[in-house]
């Protein structure tokens, strides 16, 4: 497959943006810099982030096994979501596909970037059905969007099936792994050599709790990262983010103790919702919350807002009636989670 042929036209023609740094890349502090008119007077921030952002990819290379080539940053995952869309689909003209229930920015992008969003529900054990999948593509079909696990069902996708749609789709598969770290099965990551058209999206918001930092991370081909490097907006990774990052990286401990911490909370969470005569059903999650199945679940999300919990409703969603998605929160707030449940 010719990755080349899936890029729009006005892209493959781009001229990137060349900033300050693109054209004197020796940072050092020998030199004096007065090329890109920033103000001199050191504020700890008054010089612009690396648009290459290599600190970070040469930490996250290290920590992920992954060469530096092959990684994308951008502000959070819905960024280089996208980038994907801007990138790859022709407004007006190109497709996508999705598959419902699952997470709503893939939805979202696509009508802001005008590009039809094909639909292919999940079947009842929340798993894609590939032939069906593959039966909706057409030659304008550029990206399938997987999310494993996934949001709002909380489970995986059977590799079988992952690697069907890359084997037999021809265009790209991303495999958004926004809660890979909370799971036992193997990232995607791995298998970047194998497909040339397999994207992994990861994520700095859930696992390392840095939601509020911005820092998104594309996984895929050089050739992939080229394209997608050259129209990212310059210095869409700030520098604070850039540095904390970093230091985060150097303590991972800490972030492994806290995710045993909300994998053993979510363990007993689960036994517990299954007790609550109204529950009729919690779905096994591999992420760090649980979908459950209720008698009525507006009026318990109602019911909890009034004891100042505030928890998803995802009723709305195809094949999630009844539904409301709780995440797990520290043993202290799950304690108060389990009184109200158990009261209302
Ligand atoms: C939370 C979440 C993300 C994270 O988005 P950021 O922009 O990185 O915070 C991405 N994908 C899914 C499926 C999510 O649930």
């Amino acid at each position: 497959m010719e990755i080349t042929n899936l890029v729009r036209t006005n892209i493959k023609n781009l001229q990137p943006y060349s900033s300050a740094r693109d054209e004197f890349t020796e940072v050092s502090q020998k030199m004096i810099y007065l090329d890109a008119n920033e103000n001199p007077f050191d504020t700890g921030v008054n010089r612009y982030s690396d648009p290459h952002q290599k600190e970070l990819k040469k930490a996250l290379s290290e920590l992920k096994k992954v060469n530096q080539n092959n990684i994308l940053i951008g502000n959070g995952s819905d960024e280089v979501l996208d980038l994907l869309f801007r990138c790859f689909c022709e407004p007006y003209k190109d497709n996508v596909i999705t598959l419902p229930p699952t997470y709503g920015m893939y939805g979202v992008l696509s009508e802001i970037n005008a590009i039809e969003n094909r639909e292919v529900l999940l079947d009842a054990d929340f798993q894609p059905d590939g032939q069906k999948i593959l039966s909706v593509v057409d030659e304008n079909t550029k990206i399938i969007f997987l999310c494993s696990p996934n949001n709002p069902t909380g489970n995986s996708f059977k590799v079988k099936s992952i690697k069907q749609l890359l084997e037999h789709f021809n265009g790209l598969v991303v495999v958004d792994e926004a809660y890979i770290d909370f799971s036992e099965k193997e990232s995607w990551l791995n298998q970047l050599e194998n497909y040339p058209n397999l994207i992994v999206i990861q994520t700095l918001s859930k696992a390392y709790g840095l939601a509020g930092l911005r820092v998104g991370i594309l996984y895929a081909s050089e050739k992939i990262i080229t394209l997608l490097s050259g129209i990212k907006l310059p210095y869409n990774s700030n520098v604070l983010s850039q540095k904390t990052a970093i230091e985060i990286f150097k303590n991972n401990k800490y972030f492994e103790d806290k995710l045993t911490e909300i994998l053993e909370e979510k363990k007993r969470l689960f036994k517990v919702l299954l007790q609550i005569q109204y529950i009729q059903k919690a779905y096994d999650s591999e992420a760090n919350f649980i979908l459950i199945k209720m008698d009525d679940a507006l009026l318990r999300y109602q019911q909890l807002l009034a004891k100042g919990i505030v928890v998803r409703n995802r009723s709305k969603e195809p094949l999630c009636e009844n539904c409301l998605r709780i995440t797990i929160g520290t043993k202290q707030e799950n304690e108060i989670l389990i009184n109200a449940l158990q009261t209302l």
